[in-house]
């Protein structure tokens, strides 16, 4: 198949089809190219994501995730009036402390932040083990990716994009545009966004290959699990994660070098949201899903240009939901500008 396009998008996870909408809607002529089910599944495959700005052990907000959580609540609500399902759910995100010294530290940020409350011990859900109480981001929340993929992708078409199937195999400049090729696609296009997530691309020149973004992997499980007794739980964040469904909860972590073997059941007793959520423990993991995440040298995501007419969007990490609607506004500002510059998210 041969097809020609301004704009084209290698990738269909969620930074692809973030961006694909973002420029489609701006009036480009977009089309994804993305693998076939099953190919080279992405980390957007995950069966929850949460959306929670406010990370690490000092509960801190970087304020380009708190732009992005914005962002990708004001697409919720333009995925909705356009007709179709987000898939998000508006419920703020618990943050449960295990020292005195770091529920006072996050007791006197919610006292100057109104993004955050704090709750205190006597007054949180039973269900919860939370001796130091709990710091509550009120604007969190989660999403479930394939329902907000396919709202994305519908919208996307929707703005007048193509959707194409296909691996690629290469890359290449084709005169002052770029060509893409690979199984059953042959394409060329005034400019390229690879937006592959934790692979690299195969095929490309060699100048491009050496300015690659160096990415750092990590691998690790979201795992579903038996919960029906946490039903109407707010998401509880921290080094992993759960959120909790009709019945289930999907129970987030892991941190290892790609490839290596976890314990499921092991692992999610030992995961501190289980010292959080203590039902958790003994709860039976009745699925698991594993997939790798990416982050650049310097932690933050980069939509960088490799070279004219040609950009990656990568090191998405562990918040490509969080930001890839605020990363594909910002790209495709540029692109109406005719002004393809270095984002860093
Ligand atoms: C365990 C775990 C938990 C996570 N939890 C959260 C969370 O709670 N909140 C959050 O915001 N984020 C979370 N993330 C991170 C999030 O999943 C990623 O940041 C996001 O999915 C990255 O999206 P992407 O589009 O960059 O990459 P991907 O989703 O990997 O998409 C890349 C796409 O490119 C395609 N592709 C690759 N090579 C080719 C090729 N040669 N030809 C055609 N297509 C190709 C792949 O098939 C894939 O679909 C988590 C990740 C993991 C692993």
């Amino acid at each position: 198949m041969t097809a020609s396009a301004s704009v084209l998008v290698v990738g269909g996870g969620v930074v692809g089809r973030a961006c694909a909408r973002a420029a489609a809607q701006a009036g480009h002529h977009v089309t994804i190219v993305a693998a076939p089910p099953g190919a080279t599944p992405g980390a957007s495959g995950l069966p929850a994501a949460l959306l929670n700005p406010y990370r690490g052990r000092r509960g801190a907000a970087h304020p380009a995730d708190l732009y992005g959580l914005e962002r990708t609540w004001a697409w919720a609500n333009e995925l909705a009036g356009e007709g179709f399902t987000p898939g998000v759910e508006r419920t703020g995100v618990w943050r449960v402390p295990d020292r005195e010294a770091q529920a006072n530290a996050w007791r006197a940020q919610a006292e100057t932040d109104p993004g955050l409350s704090f709750i205190d011990p006597e007054d949180v859900d039973a269900r919860l083990h939370a001796p130091f109480g709990v710091m509550v981001v009120r604007q969190g929340g989660w999403l479930r990716p394939d329902v907000h993929l396919a709202a994305l992708r519908a919208s996307f078409e929707a703005s007048g994009g193509h959707w194409l199937e296909g691996l690629v195999q290469r890359v290449s400049p084709d005169g002052t545009r770029w060509r893409v090729q690979g199984d059953g696609i042959d394409a060329t296009a005034d400019v390229v966004l690879l937006a592959t997530g934790a692979a690299s691309p195969p095929g490309l020149p060699p100048a491009v290959q050496a300015v690659w973004p160096d990415l750092v992997r990590h691998e690790g499980d979201v795992r579903t699990v038996q919960a029906t007794d946490l039903v109407g739980l707010a998401p509880v964040a921290g080094g992993s994660y759960a959120a909790f469904a009709d019945g289930t909860a999907f129970v987030g972590g892991g941190h290892r070098e790609p490839g290596t073997a976890a314990d499921h059941e092991k692992a999610v007793r030992d995961l501190h949201v289980a010292w959080a959520v203590p039902a958790l423990r003994d709860a039976a993991v009745v699925s698991v899903w594993t997939g790798v995440r990416a982050k650049t040298t310097a932690g933050r995501p980069v939509v960088q240009p490799l070279a004219p007419g040609l950009t990656a969007a990568v090191g998405f990490a562990g918040r490509g939901f969080l930001v890839a609607a605020a990363a594909a506004e910002a790209w495709a500002a540029q692109l109406s500008a005719g002004r393809l510059d270095r984002l860093e998210l």
